[in-house]
């Protein structure tokens, strides 16, 4: 799924109210980042066998410098919509 403008303000916004001095890389320092356009996913390990319901949508960032990468979980960034999720059962 790629971001749109809105969902890229609320990535900035988040990134402004929880940082203190600005977002910062934990390796290098350096303040310097690219965002992924579109979003990523991660699930839990269940031996194997693939569940649709352990998905964790995220955005991910990585720095221009060193390459470290973070992410962040794009439902709590309210960044999706809970409807049309597996998570209703
Ligand atoms: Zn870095």
């Amino acid at each position: 799924m790629k971001l749109g403008d809105e969902q890229k303000r609320k990535i900035e916004s988040h990134l402004e109210s929880v940082t203190k001095g600005g977002f910062t890389c934990p390796i290098c320092g350096s303040s310097q980042w690219v965002f992924n356009e579109t979003l990523s996913e991660i699930r839990t390990f269940s031996y194997g066998k693939i569940s649709l319901q352990s998905l964790i949508p995220l955005v991910v960032a990585t720095c221009k410098t060193c390459s470290y990468v973070v992410t962040f979980n794009a439902l709590q960034l309210g960044l999706l919509e809970q409807e049309g999720t597996d998570d209703d059962a």
